[in-house]
């Protein structure tokens, strides 16, 4: 079974309803994007493209990606989602790696990119674009549900990013454990696509579509808290996945609950203690949680809406419980699960689980072990079955030879009123081999270093955590460094300590 059917399916059920929108108009109904995707998919196949092959998609949100995710579906191809904000060149070792046969690019990315690569490049929307809906549409497709549907370059946090292959298989698993635990929506609804359509909100096409959700690319085609919450406003059922640090910015707009919103799905990072509580209190109950990586895609554990009614911090900060079809393990060195409550290396298995790494034997063998997938974050369970995460392993700070999560110093550091935002990184260190380095926002805004802050937080985290936990040094700052996945680059924070 092809993903494709998820379209094909919608399209006879919600015939003339609006599909796609851009901002607030109407592009699309289900059966015109049906009719379109087919036709790419011959154009495709026209240019001899043969089934197998990748189509990578390089562009910030525009309404053509949900035609081309389908198009690639149909002509039996896989999709090669490429971060916009990369550098051409990052752009072009993805295009050589995966052997992409040809790149669909936005008119602010395909010009610059050509300098880059051979691979044929496509303007969405050009006149070229727009020729290939000429071609009859093909053949709905019958694909092995073992073929490779999505190649996903993780963000190579821990070097040379790899490709991890996604089956539809996998895809399809995603898509029903999301309607099982995350969202339940129907017609009435609505996916603004908020974060980029590369990651997360593109995957997430899926399950919206099944149901026949409307697809809302904002017109801006990025993050802007504004339009995002005007979108919310205007189209009905409005669901949306974001990235924990967006939604900290649209708490921090101080305005009202947009009387459509539904769900905001948020996940692909740490979403502290304090942040979550301040956004239950501007928005209610609407936030339901996903723990996942590009191996595993958005599928690991979760926390549904209702899990964050009442809920005692021990919860939200949490990750949830194990999603539906998918098992999750804490392991020891040996790969033997640990005792409830003892931290150790987070892995899970079960359909939504890549096949592994392309062309990348020793990274697949290394990463999927005992058809486990090591997904080298570490956490714990408690006794009612939660999963905390305590930070990616190779974040944990060793001093002294003790083991310090910086999330748990993040967290604490947060509960200070003067604070706005908080990232806790190892540095080297003579005497202790590493020290806790604390990267402080202050709530008060762009601030010179201040040494009373400085004071004033280190007597905070005495009341709160172990001495050894504390950081010897801290760093005022105007903002952390993010991509443009919303995540915070450590790397770089790191690199201005050496
Ligand atoms: P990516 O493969 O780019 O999606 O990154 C996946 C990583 O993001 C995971 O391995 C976690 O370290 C982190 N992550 C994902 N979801 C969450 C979450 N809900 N809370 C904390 N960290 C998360």
């Amino acid at each position: 079974m092809s993903v494709f059917a998820v379209l094909d399916q919608a399209a006879v059920r919600f015939g003339d309803q609006g599909a796609v929108f851009h901002g607030q108009s109407c592009v699309s109904t289900w059966v015109q994007l049906r009719d379109r995707a087919l036709r790419l998919a011959a154009s495709l196949r026209l240019q001899g493209i043969p089934p197998g092959t990748r189509i990578a998609i390089a562009s910030e949100n525009r309404p053509e990606i949900v035609e081309l995710f389908f198009a690639a579906w149909a002509a039996e191809c896989a999709v090669v989602p490429i971060n916009f904000k990369l550098h051409p060149r990052e752009m072009q070792q993805i295009l050589e790696d995966s052997g992409a046969a040809q790149v669909f690019a936005s008119a602010k990315i395909g010009p610059e990119l050509g300098a880059f690569t051979d691979v044929p490049i496509d303007i969405v929307g050009s006149a070229g674009y727009r020729d290939r809906f000429a071609a009859e549409p093909a053949a709905v497709p019958d694909t092995d549900p073992e073929t490779l549907a999505w190649l996903f370059y993780t963000s190579g946090t821990t070097g040379r990013s790899k490709g991890a292959m996604l089956s539809h298989r996998n895809l399809m698993a995603m898509t029903v454990a999301h309607l099982a635990d995350i969202d339940s929506p129907d017609d009435a609804c609505s996916l603004i696509h908020g974060a980029p359509m590369s990651h997360g909100s593109g995957l997430y096409v899926l399950p919206y579509v099944l149901r026949g959700a409307r697809q809302v690319v904002p017109g801006s085609g990025s993050f802007d808290t504004g339009e995002f919450l005007d979108l919310c406003d205007h189209h009905p059922g409005a669901s949306a996945f974001l990235a924990p640090t967006m939604v900290q910015r649209l708490v921090e707009m101080g305005r009202p609950r947009p009387r459509n919103l539904r769900t905001i799905v948020y996940g692909g990072g740490p979403m502290y203690v304090e942040s979550m509580k301040k956004a239950l209190a501007a928005f209610g109950p609407v936030f339901a949680q996903i723990y996942g990586q590009g191996e595993s895609p958005m599928t690991i554990t979760g926390l549904r809406r209702a899990d964050h009614e009442g809920a005692d911090d021990a919860v939200l900060g949490s990750v949830g419980y194990a999603r539906s079809g998918m098992q999750v393990a804490v392991l020891d060195d040996d790969g033997l699960p640990v005792p409830t409550g003892q931290v150790g290396e987070i892995a899970c298995r079960g359909d939504a689980v890549m096949t592994g790494y392309w062309n990348n034997p020793a990274a697949t063998a290394e990463t999927l072990q005992g058809g486990w997938l090591r997904t080298g974050d570490v956490g714990s369970f408690d006794g009612r079955g939660f999963l905390t995460l305590r930070d990616r392993s190779k974040d944990v700070v060793i001093s002294g030879g003790s083991n310090i999560y910086p999330r748990e110093v993040e967290e604490a550091l947060l509960e200070h009123p003067g604070v706005s935002e908080a990232c806790v990184v190892g540095a080297p260190d003579a005497e202790w081999g590493e020290v806790v380095v604390a990267f402080v926002v202050a709530a008060s805004g762009p601030a010179a270093p201040t040494p009373a802050l400085a004071d004033e937080l280190d007597a905070h985290l005495l009341q709160r955590i172990a001495r050894f936990k504390r950081p010897k040094r801290y760093e005022m700052i105007a903002e952390l460094p993010k991509n443009s996945y919303g995540k915070v680059l450590k790397r770089e924070l790191r690199s201005h300590l050496s």
